[in-house]
């Protein structure tokens, strides 16, 4: 007799699942080897719990990756490094969306993916930040979506402006992924009267507990406060990150790079939803024989697996263009918009083929729901990546 309770108890932690596969063209046995000690080792720290109730355990999970070397390992010290280093983080990113909860995954691709990765191509950024993030000291968040506006960034209400010898920055941020738990602020702010030396959009370095900064977290569907609104009254800028006209470019330019991780983290989660379909749809009988046994059933799943194996396969591409610096922006986003689909139509299935276990809380087909409706938000909506892909 099929037992609800124990698939859920299984499918939730991808420990007791499968094993993760591989995204990487060449596996690294060595880095293979640490990421499964680590997996093993915080069984406890990513147990879905944990991220579902109360405050998640992000700065402990970033501190105990950074001190295993994960992010180091996933960082290139030398440009001809760089694509060793990206399948190191294509493959940290496909493991932990095997964990069964999407939040400790997007916890840490924020953390190395969205902001350590933009600190580090910036000249302006003193070394010792992304050190720090790398050892999991510290961590930073990207604050670009105003509530009056996200996907057009050109219309920015939060404003940079001077102060005798100081910067400062006031306005409104909201669903800032690891907001929270930052220690500092990478914001995008508007510069009309060129107080950074130009004026236009500009990306500041804010220190994220100093006075004039207040962050709340925000609840919502799934990654279950992980997302925070930001609001700043006369914050102190640090550090001059990318001075007006420019910030928006900058931010252009690292969005493929998000966009191609999101793919491989989506990817990899649909893998994981469909595997768990595979097993449930085995073990379930209706009409005295195993689910499984019905063509439609069937042929739903291997449909699935199919759209599934084409996202793998196209951000695997994506991993390989921008280790070569040459990931073309339609490309990235294309990546993202196939993948965010397959996602929600895999998870879907998913949930219609478990019948009412499905619908219960916890259940991974639910949460990959969840996931994919948020994924398909964050780093640039289905209908901005359609409108990239359209300008080629
Ligand atoms: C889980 C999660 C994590 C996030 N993390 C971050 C983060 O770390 N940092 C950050 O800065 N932001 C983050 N965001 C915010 C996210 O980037 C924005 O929600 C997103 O860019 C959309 O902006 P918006 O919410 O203001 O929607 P709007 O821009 O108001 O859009 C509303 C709807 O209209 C559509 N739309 C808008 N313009 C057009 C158009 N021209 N043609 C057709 N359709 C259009 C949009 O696609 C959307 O469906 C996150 C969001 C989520 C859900």
């Amino acid at each position: 007799m099929h037992d609800p309770t124990t698939t859920v108890r299984a499918a939730g932690g991808a420990l007791t699942g499968p094993a993760p596969r591989s995204p990487g063209q060449a596996a690294d046995p060595g880095f293979r080897a640490r990421l499964d000690g680590f997996l093993t080792a915080q069984r406890a720290l990513l147990d879905d719990a944990r991220w579902e109730h109360g405050t998640p355990p992000v700065t402990d999970l970033l501190a105990a990756a950074g001190s295993a070397g994960l992010f180091r390992d996933a960082w290139a010290a030398t440009p001809a490094d760089r694509p060793r280093a990206l399948w190191h983080a294509a493959e940290l990113h496909a493991a932990l969306a095997r964990v069964g909860n999407g939040a400790p995954g997007a916890a840490v691709l924020t953390h190395l993916d969205v902001a350590t990765r933009l600190l580090g191509a910036l000249p302006a950024a003193d070394p010792a930040l992304v050190a720090d993030a790398l050892a999991g000291r510290t961590t930073s968040a990207l604050a670009a979506t105003e509530p009056e506006h996200g996907s057009d960034l050109a219309r920015l209400t939060t404003r940079v402006d001077r102060a005798g010898d100081r910067l400062t920055v006031t306005g409104g941020k909201w669903f800032i992924s690891n907001a929270p738990f930052a220690d500092h602020l990478l914001v995008l702010a508007d510069d009309p009267g060129a107080a950074t030396g130009r004026p236009g959009p500009a990306l500041l370095l804010v220190p994220a507990r100093a006075p004039g900064v207040r962050t709340t977290p925000l609840d919502g569907l799934g990654h279950h406060g992980l997302t925070g609104r930001v609001d700043l009254d006369a914050a102190p800028v640090t550090t001059v990150l990318v001075p007006g006209g420019h910030g928006l470019l900058v931010l252009m330019r690292h969005w493929l790079h998000e966009r191609v991780m999101l793919a491989v983290r989506m990817g990899e989660l649909a893998a994981a939803v469909l595997d768990h379909a595979v097993a449930d749809a085995t073990a379930r009988h209706t009409f005295g024989t195993p689910l499984i046994t019905n063509q439609h059933v069937r042929f739903t799943l291997a449909r699935l697996t199919a759209e599934t194996e084409e996202v793998r396969a196209a951000a695997r591409q994506g991993v390989r263009l921008l280790a070569a610096g040459s990931c073309p922006a339609a490309y990235a986003a294309a990546c993202k918009h196939r993948a965010a689909a397959v996602l929600r139509e895999v998870a879907d299935e998913a949930l219609q083929l478990a019948g009412g276990d499905g619908y219960r809380t916890g259940h991974p087909a639910g949460r990959a729901l969840r996931d994919a409706l948020g994924l398909a938000l964050a780093g640039g909506t289905d209908e901005l990546m359609l409108q990239q892909i359209d300008r080629g």
